[in-house]
């Protein structure tokens, strides 16, 4: 198999390169012990970074975008994530949601929302699903049920929906202009059937942010709650057809949330593994670097051999999905985008728990640590468990590959 990048892709992971280590790195360990939930963000970060199109890069070419492929946009990922994971996530989690305005949405609402989010620095996007009493039932199988699945209610009203409920935990809320919000609008059939994705700008009357959540690791990226109360939607907001938002939001033969973790995380490994080498050559026990013990030696051989295969799985991967999204019908099956999600949670959780594990009490930012890195990458790394379900969720619902 030919693994050479070609130019473009080789230029876009240069770019990325150099923004991460001259512009994210510098300000990524300052934001993260920043106190307060909502100031760990940073506009001229990411106005900088939208200014190089890491805002847009899943904007088509058509468009004036750059139109990424996967592969480039896994290069860029990991990139940016080698300086921050959050802030990584917060450029990427606008690519996914401008390829869905570009190519599902229609020309009117292309025009109303698309434009204006290519054109301004600080339009930030987001997709809702997640409320209080609904989070796996995403990612899991048991669908028939009318009563699993999300409950915020869409009611017609001539022209316009009327949306209740709430959404929790959403990503971008609190900087977010644009949410895609996936509501019930038949309670009688199952969430497949009766359900449809709202566009929905933050200007929207009756509608609200709420609780903004302070986490322990990923603390840039922001995670709201978003209400509704009595939300007036236009019915000219509709992302494909009413009771088809189940299609609207599984049609996309990307399956970039699973790429977009996994790339992220091969990012903060290597991050890990670059400062794990820096401090065991710099610190001394038994009279020796740590460099210099076979133990030491053993574990930074797992990190450095774990890393590489994440990566190596991710191009394949991404590969694989670039074919499917042109057509290619056994790429479409393959099972390795749900798969990967699996695996990158595992290999980013082991290798920063290693880091931190050399680093010891050096390493514990409580007690007042000589290298709060290693703590930060280890509770970034812990967001991987939960987030779009769990590992055994993923596993059960791509079982039948096994079969
Ligand atoms: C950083 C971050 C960003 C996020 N961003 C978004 C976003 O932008 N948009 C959005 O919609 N959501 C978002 N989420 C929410 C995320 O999708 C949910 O947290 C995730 O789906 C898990 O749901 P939950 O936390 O409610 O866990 P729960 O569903 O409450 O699960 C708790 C435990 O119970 C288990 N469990 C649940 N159901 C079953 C079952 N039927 N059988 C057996 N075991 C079960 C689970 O495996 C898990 O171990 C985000 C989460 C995080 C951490």
């Amino acid at each position: 198999m030919d693994f050479a990048l070609n130019e473009e892709q080789r230029s876009w992971q240069l770019k990325a390169r150099k923004f991460a280590e001259q512009e994210i790195r510098p300000i990524s360990l300052a934001r993260d012990q920043i106190a307060d939930a909502v100031a760990t963000w940073d506009w001229d970060i990411i106005k900088k970074g939208s200014k190089l199109g890491f805002r847009t890069l899943g904007v088509p070419k058509a468009w004036g975008g750059p139109g990424a492929d996967l592969v480039t946009q896994c290069l860029v990922m990991a990139e940016l994530a080698r300086g921050d994971s959050a802030i990584s996530k917060a450029f990427s989690q606008n690519w996914k949601w401008s390829q869905l305005m570009a190519v599902v949405c229609t020309k009117d609402q292309q025009a109303r929302f698309l434009k204006p989010f290519i054109a301004d620095d600080t339009y930030m996007l987001g997709g809702a699903r997640t409320e209080p009493n609904v989070g796996s039932d995403h990612r899991m199988t048991p669908n028939s049920d009318p009563k699993t699945g999300f409950r915020l209610k869409a009611e017609r009203d001539g022209d316009h929906w009327i949306l209740n409920g709430e959404k929790t935990f959403i990503a971008n809320g609190s900087v977010g202009k644009l949410f895609f919000v996936s509501a019930r609008t038949d309670f009688k059939v199952p969430v497949t059937e009766g359900s449809t994705e709202f566009i929905v700008p933050t200007d929207t009357p009756g509608f609200r942010i709420g609780k903004k959540f302070n986490k322990a690791g990923w603390r840039f990226y922001q995670n709201a709650e978003l209400i509704f109360e009595n939300a007036r939607v236009p019915h000219s907001n509709i992302v494909g057809e009413v009771n088809g938002g189940w299609k609207a939001r599984t049609s996309d033969p990307s399956q970039f949330n699973d790429l977009e973790l996994a790339a992220n995380a091969v990012g903060v490994c290597d991050t890990t593994v670059e400062e794990a080498m820096a401090w065991v050559k710099l610190r001394r026990a038994g009279g020796r670097p740590l460099a210099d013990q076979q133990r030491v030696q053993l574990k930074l051989a797992e990190m450095h051999m774990l890393t590489e295969s994440l990566r190596a799985y991710i191009m394949r991967t991404a590969w694989e999905r670039d074919l499917a999204c042109a057509g290619d019908k056994v790429q479409a099956a393959s099972a390795n985008a749900g798969l990967i999600m699996v695996y990158s949670q595992e290999v980013i959780q082991r290798v920063t728990a290693l880091n931190r594990d050399l680093h010891a009490l050096n390493g514990d930012s409580a007690r007042g640590a000589m290298n709060a890195s290693a703590d930060k990458l280890e509770r970034d790394a812990f967001i991987w468990t939960h987030l779009a379900g769990d590992s055994l969720s993923r596993i059960k619902t791509i079982r039948k590959v096994l079969r």
